[in-house]
């Protein structure tokens, strides 16, 4: 009998992989923000059209690419950022895959413009599904600018499920704010269909925070603090009185990157406990630094879900840590809630 096992095409391989990596507009933001804050960028602007469904692109001051790497940049398993699998113990940037540009180039109409440092043109790059159809040099400021359209041009079924535009935009927001929590000190403006959504200036956390969930936030906000051998705990939390009927504003960060976890949720919870009308949510904004070999973010493409060694411990720290700030701000049983 024949052999019939064949390596797919690259093109192929690439829409295939992007179905785990691009669900919704809201994946392409959050992939090419995180590439901007990896470049070193301090400020990053986001623009969008239609949510996303007809327009993405995200300029960024950061290093830029050389015209070899702007080309090796839409490859499969092409990365910058890890060599070997050894630095997967000891990651510092948000990607390290080198999946999110071949993949969003598989499934859409991408431009990329780049220009490093001191150098007087930079490259265009223009590719739809997988294929370079324009090649180029261009003037352009130093940092790269990458413009998505027509997501999902080829594959339809994917196209057909996204929701409705608010749906999809409430998605990019919520990508947008989790980055830009977890960098304050980055400058972030956001633009839908033309109108600015946010403008975000270089800050520390609490202003950035105030920024974004407006001026009234900054009196619910308690800080939260612990150094321990497992962790370094810190971040705010919001006085119970204010907790929210709707799930609330909840974020944690661990090594800065946004993750979601049931269990440490739980945890935060539980020393909220007693203090907060029942079928309410505290919120919180919980910053984990913990040694990144102890961890295992590479549970999922896009890396929202974390793995810890040590999860019982950071329970119990997180629990205290919580409780002792509730305590020290002096929040007491709050007895009427209608006030
Ligand atoms: P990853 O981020 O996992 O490395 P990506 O596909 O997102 O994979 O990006 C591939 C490579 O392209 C990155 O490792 C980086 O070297 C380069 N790159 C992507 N976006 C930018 C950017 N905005 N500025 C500079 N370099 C970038
Ligand atoms: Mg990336």
């Amino acid at each position: 009998m024949a052999d019939i096992i064949q390596l797919l095409p690259d093109h192929v391989a690439n829409q295939i992989a992007a179905g785990e990596v691009v669900q919704r507009p809201a994946s392409v933001v959050k992939e090419l923000i995180e590439n901007a804050v990896d470049a070193g960028s301090t400020s990053i602007k986001l623009i969008i059209k239609d949510a996303g469904k007809t327009l993405i692109q995200v300029v960024d001051n950061g290093k830029g690419m050389s015209v070899t790497d702007a080309r090796m940049s839409f490859e499969r398993h092409a990365t910058s950022k890890i060599k070997a699998a050894e630095d997967l113990f000891q990651l510092h940037t948000k990607g390290f895959r080198g999946e999110a540009l071949a993949s969003i180039a598989a499934i859409a109409h991408v431009e990329m413009n780049t220009c490093q440092e001191g150098d007087e043109v930079g490259t265009q790059l223009k590719i739809e599904g997988s294929k370079i159809v324009d090649q180029g040099v261009t003037v352009t400021p130093k940092g790269t600018s990458l413009l998505v359209k027509n997501l999902f041009f080829n594959i339809p079924a994917r196209r057909n499920f996204l929701k409705s535009d608010t749906v999809e935009l409430r998605h990019i927001i919520d990508e947008f704010q989790r980055v830009a929590l977890a960098h304050p000190t980055i400058q972030f403006d956001f633009y839908n269909n033309g109108s600015e959504l946010f403008n975000l200036p270089a800050s520390n956390l609490r202003q950035r925070i105030v920024h974004i969930f407006g001026g009234k936030t900054n009196e619910k906000l308690v800080p939260v603090e612990e150094d321990t051998e497992v962790v370094n705990l810190s971040g705010f939390i919001c006085k119970p009185e204010f907790a929210k009927k709707t799930r609330g504003e909840q974020f944690f960060f661990v090594n800065n990157r946004f993750v979601k976890n049931s269990y440490l949720h739980h945890a935060v919870c539980s020393a909220f406990e007693g203090l907060m009308k029942e079928q309410t949510h505290p919120s919180y904004f919980l910053f984990l630094e913990v040694d990144p070999s102890g961890i295992d973010i590479n549970i999922h493409p896009t890396k929202t879900e974390v793995k810890f060694d040590d999860e019982h411990a950071l329970y119990a720290i997180l629990r205290a840590s919580v409780k002792h700030s509730l305590g020290q701000f002096n929040v007491a049983p709050v007895l009427d809630f209608e006030r």
